[in-house]
């Protein structure tokens, strides 16, 4: 056969038009950084629309689409979108802003792309640097070892590994975990150290879980009644994991401590400092994070408190001999040559789970280049002083209540005017927290502390000015001024009171009764019935929304008839009845009355249960023009 018979169409990937696509590269950059830098004027989030949702879940393209119309799809549909951690006020969850040199040198990487796992090639070496300068953030010694991982989940699991496979009369590579290992950590551990014991066969059982104290670190008489009852149980401790910067509020477990337990019992003693282990590099928390220094390993995360774009973590571990052992396993399309690609750096397969790993070291690279260790130190003291201000700032608003101390850049706090039940105020705090998320003005988070549920303010943000902290809570300030209950008056010129009135008595009458003729006449004219006659009508409002009402009706000397009770069923469980009632009375007195009574069914028991609670009593003979009324009330003003 002829070769030339051979000769295939071949298609490739490129483009076929560069200019263009040199083009649409720069219109990128320009677009992104115009972004970035109009940040601040955006709203923190958007939900996204049914459209670009509807975009978003199309089958798969069987034809391309030119570059430009794809991106331009990025830009309607997935931009305007975004989960919002980049923006100035983005205090939800702790997560990193990123910075535009990061952006850039992701870009970098991909065009690169180099698969970093073996060879005698530049990323290799970047990420050896970075291992190299994390050592020495940590004060890990000179021959400690270390990779780059997503996350701090993925460094928690691969120190754990580490951790369990040193046991080396147990062979665990060989014959799988043993039943009686136990790890420790305390009850606020981030719930990623729990999957990884799960992953690696402990099992979320033998993880045992020591209480915090009323500051949130671990218990250390409880952590050391536990390994020791674990021990004369016949079970086989291997581990603590200690906090440095619990996800919940920041706490810091007694880590000196720690390591004096792990040496008196011959443990590993790994330390999960995702964000908090960065405090280390700042004056505050220089000497509190010290013993960082002697951990067996520790896990933490480029992407958080030093902003270099998802993802991007490191793992440290001081004794790279266990390290190696751990993963070490080189195949033969592995193993190294003297000469050539296939020279350089031992591969870093042997010190992880992943094979292909991608060049994130470029990007932690340029960035602790472009900024240097001591501005991103000042950076998270910056976060440290906002807590605290921001700390200060609720302790001293009316109506807001600090519920943890702030031990480091979290702040708990919830809205509390002190006349709300803990049920009420857990929904009412849930409920200032989603309309703040909806207006887009802050994103905080939530978490529940003792059953509170707590307005989270986690700060690891370089963007964020003071400015920032003192509009997150003058607007939720006004979001919880918007949702407090009000008594107010009927307002005749108000069309919405005429229809809310008749429409929430209306409902409530057919609920339980049949409607007759005397609410007819009432509902319909409420001005003539009560307001003309000297009685009253009140509204219990939230905003310009009506939940309840009552009215007063003149009868006889110096009395008036409380009537047309009814709370919308939207809004039962406020204690909407209890307070228009309680206005209703004041109203009475104001009106010059010296008696109240009130006719309703026997039926009703919460209705009698708040009458009663009100100060009412009942009268025995009483006749009524409602065929429904059984009971009759009455008090003395
Ligand atoms: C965020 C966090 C983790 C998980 O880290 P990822 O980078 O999200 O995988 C673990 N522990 C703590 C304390 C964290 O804050």
């Amino acid at each position: 056969m002829n070769p030339e018979d051979l000769r295939p169409i071949e298609e490739t990937l490129d483009p076929a038009g560069w200019t263009d696509m040199r083009a649409l590269g720069h219109k990128m950059i320009d677009d992104m950084i115009d972004y970035l830098q109009g940040l601040r004027d955006k709203p923190v989030w958007q939900k996204p629309t049914d459209t670009s949702k509807e975009v978003l879940n199309r089958s798969l393209p069987q034809e391309g689409q030119a570059p430009e119309e794809v991106y331009q799809e990025f830009l309607s549909y997935i931009l305007p979108y975004n989960k919002g951690n980049i923006h100035p006020r983005f205090f939800a969850w702790v997560q990193g802003n990123g910075t535009p040199l990061g952006m850039l040198a992701d870009m970098l990487a991909s065009g690169m792309n180099p698969n970093t796992t073996i060879g005698d090639h530049a990323a290799m070496y970047v990420e050896q640097q970075v291992i190299e300068w994390s050592k020495e953030m940590f004060g890990f010694p000179e021959d400690a070892s270390g990779l780059l991982v997503s996350g701090a989940t993925m460094a928690n699991l691969t120190a754990l590994t580490v951790a369990r496979n040193s046991l080396s009369d147990l062979q665990v590579r060989n014959r799988g975990a043993n039943d009686k290992l136990t790890v420790y950590c305390s009850a606020e551990t981030h719930i990623c150290v729990i999957k990884a014991t799960e992953v690696l066969g402990i099992g979320s059982e033998r993880t045992r879980i020591v209480p915090v104290t009323d500051t949130f670190q671990i218990d250390m008489a409880a952590l050391i009644a536990m390994i020791k009852a674990d021990i004369a149980a016949g079970f086989r401790p291997f581990c603590v994991v200690g906090n440095a910067g619990t996800v919940n509020t920041g706490a810091i477990d007694p880590l000196e401590e720690i390591y004096q337990v792990c040496k008196q019992f011959g443990l590993w003693f790994h330390i999960d400092g995702a964000f908090g282990s960065l405090a280390k590099l700042t004056p505050t928390f220089a000497e509190k994070l010290k013993t960082i220094e002697k951990a067996d390993s520790l896990a933490f995360d480029f992407h958080k408190w030093l902003h270099v774009p998802y993802e991007s973590a490191c793992v440290l571990i001081r004794d790279k001999k266990l390290h190696q052992a751990a993963f070490s396993s080189v195949p033969n399309y592995l193993t190294a040559h003297e000469r050539g690609l296939a020279a350089g750096p031992e591969p870093l397969t042997n010190y992880g789970i992943e094979l292909s790993r991608s060049f994130k070291a470029l990007k932690v690279w340029m960035s602790l280049k472009e900024h240097g260790i001591q501005k991103y130190g000042r950076l998270v003291q910056q976060n440290l002083d906002q807590a605290r201000y921001l700390e200060q700032k609720v302790l001293q608003t009316a109506n807001l209540e600090l519920l943890v101390p702030v031990s480091m850049n979290i702040v708990c706090f919830r809205f509390n005017d002190g006349k709300h039940s803990e049920e009420a105020l857990n929904q009412m705090n849930k409920e200032i927290l989603m309309r703040l998320h909806e207006s887009g003005i802050a994103v905080p988070s939530y978490t529940l502390i003792h059953g509170k549920y707590a307005i989270r303010t986690n700060i690891t943000n370089h963007r964020t000015r003071q400015e920032d902290l003192d509009l997150l809570l003058s607007s939720i300030m006004d979001i919880a001024d918007s949702l407090l209950i009000r008594i107010i008056d009927f307002d005749t010129t108000n069309p919405a009171h005429f229809s809310a009135f008749k429409f929430i008595n209306y409902a409530w009458i057919n609920k339980y009764f049949k409607v007759e003729q005397g609410d007819i006449d009432s509902l319909e004219n409420p001005e003539k019935y009560f307001l003309e006659t000297g009685g009253a009508v009140l509204l219990a409002c939230r905003g310009d929304e009506v939940l309840g009402t009552t009215a007063l009706k003149p009868m006889g000397e110096n009395s008036l008839e409380l009537c047309k009770m009814g709370v919308s069923d939207a809004a039962l469980g406020l204690g909407i009845g209890y307070a228009i009632g309680e206005a209703a009375i004041k109203k009475a007195k104001d009106l010059g009355a010296t008696r109240v009574y009130l006719e309703t069914n026997s039926s009703l028991s919460p209705a009698l249960n708040l009458y009663k609670k009100l100060g009412f009593s009942k009268v025995e003979n009483f006749t009524s023009p409602y065929a429904r009324a059984d009971v009759a009330m009455e008090m003395y003003l």
